[in-house]
């Protein structure tokens, strides 16, 4: 399965299909003289051998970083230089992401200083990477706020091996299948009706082929048009405004941000119900939430302080908080809210 993606850098491929690790080369876009993969712990014990012996090249390099959000930081960053300088990558060589959104994130980030920017390629191994892998957004976070060092830099090329998702843990699937229900509910009826009749125990690769497959047209299909999210590009963030700031009220850990943004969505879903008389499936979504394991039930915080955390978002405009709405399934609007009615909807 092939889709393109059209960057305002260049055009890139996604192939998305099963046992593609096997084969990396027969992906790459070109005949790259030494190729460095970056994983992380976990990763790199499930699928770097394959993926090495996937790859024809003589000279192929890895290297592995810990686990988890505190790895996309300055540090990484820089070791990564390292390794690539250690490993005398050069202009014409590729550095390949293999792993989740954080592997995605810093080494993307990476590929793009690294000697004014070097090819890279996403090999995404997590259901939520399917976002973070399109849209060209690399970056590390800064102690002061997550992704706050980065820039926009597209891959050369997107190949997705789903047989790799199969060994993700269930918050996991959880989190990356919030961020496809998101997509659904911005741009496509049918994809929704899918997600809803599923049952996260048990995934099936034509089903997660097909998904992503969706999931990217839709991100992919907004980026084109407004990569440096100057207007359609804030749609993707449905649901994300409370998540964010949950995520960075909850530390990283205990919940994932898939599992944060489905709540953000239920807010929103609520919030746009009440102010377009939207006929919106609020009580489907929460029963299919629910019965895939969500926890929808927040911890006890008090709601001044999701609400300032609410404006410090990145994307907030003046201290007034634009949250994305739905006037219906597919029909994304942006809706600036007052303190006071926000406070109704969080306490
Ligand atoms: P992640 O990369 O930390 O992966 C989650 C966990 O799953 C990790 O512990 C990882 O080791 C493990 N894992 C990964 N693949 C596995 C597999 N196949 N089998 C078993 N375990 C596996 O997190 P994520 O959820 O993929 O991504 C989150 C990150 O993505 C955040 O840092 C977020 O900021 C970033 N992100 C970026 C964009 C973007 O546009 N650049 C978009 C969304 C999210
Ligand atoms: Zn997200």
């Amino acid at each position: 399965n092939e889709t393109q993606v059209n960057a305002a850098a260049h055009p890139y491929p996604v192939y998305i299909g099963e046992n593609l690790r096997h084969h990396t080369s027969d992906y790459l876009p070109k005949d790259y003289a030494s190729i460095l993969i970056v994983s992380d712990e976990s990763v790199s014990n499930y699928y770097l051998s394959d993926v090495m012996a996937g790859l024809s090249q003589e000279n192929v390099f890895s290297h592995t970083i810990p686990a988890g959000e505190q790895s996309k930081n300055i540090n990484t960053f820089y070791q990564l230089h390292t390794k690539a300088i250690e490993c005398g990558l050069d202009r014409k060589s590729l550095i390949i992401a293999l792993g989740g959104g954080v592997v995605g994130d810093v080494t993307g980030f990476t590929a793009a200083t690294y000697m004014r920017g070097i090819d890279f390629i996403q090999m995404p191994t997590t259901i939520l990477a399917h976002d973070s892998s399109v849209g060209g957004k690399v970056a590390i976070n800064h102690e002061h706020g997550k992704n706050m060092i980065g820039n926009f830099y597209a891959p050369a090329a997107v190949i997705y091996d789903v047989q790799t998702l199969y060994t993700l843990n269930a918050k996991e699937i959880r989190s990356g299948y919030a961020e496809l229900l998101k997509e659904a509910l911005l741009a496509d009826k049918n994809l929704y009706e899918d997600l809803i009749a599923m049952d996260l125990n048990s995934l099936d690769s034509q089903k997660l082929i097909q998904h992503l497959t969706k999931g990217i047209e839709i991100k992919a299909g907004i980026v084109e048009v407004d990569e440096q999210e100057a207007g359609i590009r804030k749609h993707l963030n449905l649901g994300h405004t409370l998540g964010h700031a949950l995520e960075s009220l909850l530390g990283y850990g205990a919940w994932t941000h898939g599992e944060l943004v489905a709540i953000g969505m239920l807010f929103a879903l609520k919030i746009s119900e009440d102010n377009y008389s939207a006929e919106l499936p609020f009580e489907e979504i929460y029963t299919w939430l629910r019965n895939n394991g969500y926890p929808l039930q927040l911890p006890n915080i008090d709601p001044e302080m999701i609400l300032a955390k609410m404006k410090n978002d990145k994307k907030t405009l003046n201290q007034k908080i634009q949250l994305v709405l739905l006037r219906g399934i597919g029909q994304p609007t942006l809706l600036e809210i007052n303190d006071e009615q926000l406070l109704t909807y969080i306490s």
